[in-house]
């Protein structure tokens, strides 16, 4: 978390005292296929204690992301002996394209994990640049340990594959038998599926070891590593709850050779960074859409200055949260992310925000953030126009519902000008029955301040006319030592207003101070 007064710094610069003796990574050591349009970094973390040599690989296979964004993670793992290094996005360009293929290699090379030398051959090369420099970078640090993060398409368990076709390999831990793996992938499996739920999605154990001319296998035949290919599967589950999956298992193994001290499954970001760097926790789980996280997750990947992790309700915690300089809530339904967090983790937020953490609501995420309902988590002093109406020849209708996603005008007000910059003063957003929001009145809230309005309207019933149009479309608050953003339409969805959700971040975590407050409403 950023540091706001000087008792944080003190126990920050304690924390940094203690940490020293702990390797941490930020920095890449270098590059693998370095001047070629495949160049990925590599980092390693080195201790002075001795100890294990670990392979940690993300991204392979570029539509397999969770395995990339885990090993991102893992770099940040507080290890205490040996020496740790990570390959978080192996094959950047698949990642970027969400392509399996390594994109612009030979047809015969384009998968990465068949072009290491198998086990048959004495002393074979690899094939391709990319597979050729990550074999060097093996050959040189000669790994105890390798762990390949990857994902499958479909549950290995449950998996009724068309005749012919071979079972997806999601949810598994592939290994080699052997004294040593046999155990540990039997605690790694159980640690895992403690927390999967449906037995559908529960992971096996695939003990016939990893594909001939995979990475893996080639560290086991080659270099005598224990390695492991470690599948979750993409299929229906959000990043969140795979890149976690991923944590928990890396987490036993590590923990199993003693190169953590602790267990690491909430550890997602370093505790000290620099300030160039906002990082963000992306809530993708129950209550959002697809749609809008890939978005945003684009939005943040692409953009400089910002790191995101998808966060779960399993993270929506205080260990987890307090790496993230703010939390994002974005669209789907506000009952329902509420509802899937539980009143545990509400409060878990705002005991986050009240403490000096940032927040932004987009749409359902404006829903949540309100002081509206009984789920809601009270932060913005915002109630939200639902009034119940029986419309004739309809019924029972509440009026939060406006139709399906259209384009509305809004105006920016001052402060908002102030805070977004370089945007035009009034543009069209598009809109997804985000809240129409007015003063709750809670005298425990402080009031909001408007950073646009709505200056059109959408009317599904007639009660509904006149009720939009004019009424904030954005609001920021205080709440604690905390800044928070409300935005009820979308403007994330248009890449030209991108900047206002980039720069609401911004002011929430705290990098920007309060935008002048406006006199008057506009
Ligand atoms: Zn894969």
């Amino acid at each position: 978390m950023r540091i706001r007064s000087s008792k944080q710094l003190l126990l920050a610069s304690l924390l940094l005292i203690c940490q020293q003796c702990i390797a941490s990574a930020q920095t890449p050591e270098g590059r693998l296929a370095p001047d070629t349009p495949w160049a990925t970094p590599y980092y390693i973390i080195d201790t002075d204690q001795p100890g294990p040599t670990v392979l940690v690989v993300g991204g392979t296979h570029g539509n397999e992301p969770a395995g990339a964004r885990a090993a991102a993670q893992v770099m940040h793992w507080p290890i205490v002996k040996g020496r740790l290094i990570v390959v978080p996005r192996a094959n950047v360009r698949g990642l970027n394209a969400n392509s399996r293929y390594v994109p612009g290699a030979d047809r015969a090379n384009r998968d990465l994990n068949r072009n290491f030398p198998g086990p048959n051959v004495k002393s074979g090369e690899p094939r391709g640049v990319l597979a050729w420099s990550m074999w060097r970078l093996v050959q040189k640090h000669k790994p105890d340990w390798v762990l390949d993060l990857h994902e499958g398409y479909e549950f290995n368990k449950s998996h009724k594959p068309p005749a012919g076709k071979k079972k997806s390999v999601g949810s598994s831990v592939i290994y080699k038998r052997g004294p040593t793996t046999d155990p540990l992938a039997k605690a790694m499996q159980s640690a895992v599926n403690a927390t999967v739920t449906d037995d559908d999605r529960k992971f096996t154990l695939l003990s016939q070891g990893p594909i001939a001319t995979g990475l893996t296998n080639a560290c086991i035949h080659h270099l005598g590593s224990q390695a492991m290919t470690l599948e979750t599967t993409f299929k229906d589950q959000p990043l969140s709850l795979r890149t976690r999956q991923h944590r928990v298992m890396v987490n036993v193994v590590l923990r199993h050779i003693g190169m953590i001290d602790r267990d690491c499954v909430n550890v997602v970001d370093a505790m000290e960074r620099d300030d160039k760097t906002i990082v963000v926790g992306l809530y993708d789980g129950g209550g959002t859409g697809a749609g809008g996280v890939r978005t945003l997750t684009d939005m943040l990947d692409k953009a400089d200055g910002y790191r995101v992790h998808h966060l779960g309700p399993a993270d929506i915690k205080s260990a987890v949260l307090k790496q993230c300089d703010i939390v994002l809530f974005p669209g789907g339904s506000g009952s329902k992310q509420a509802a899937a967090i539980g009143p545990k983790s509400r409060n878990a937020v705002r005991d986050y925000v009240n403490a000096g953490g940032g927040y932004i609501g987009i749409c359902a995420g404006a829903y949540l953030c309100s002081a509206h309902y009984s789920w809601s988590l009270n932060l913005v002093d915002t109630k939200v126009f639902n009034k119940t109406f029986d419309i004739p020849g309809v019924g029972k209708k509440s009026m939060w519902y406006r139709g399906k996603t259209t384009t509305i005008k809004m105006e920016l007000t001052p402060a908002g000008k102030a805070m977004f910059g370089d945007i035009p003063l009034k543009f069209d957003v598009r809109y997804h029955n985000g809240p129409i929001v007015s003063p709750k009145g809670n005298p425990d809230l402080p009031t909001y301040q408007p950073l646009a309005y709505f200056r059109s309207e959408q009317v599904k019933y007639e009660p509904q006319r006149g009720t939009m149009v004019n009424t904030p479309a954005i609001v920021a608050s205080r709440f604690g030592k905390g800044r928070v953003i409300a935005i009820s339409p979308h403007p994330e969805s248009t890449p030209a207003l991108q900047p206002i959700v980039l720069n609401a971040i911004k002011w929430v975590a705290g990098q920007v101070a309060t935008a002048q407050r406006a006199g008057t409403r506009d």
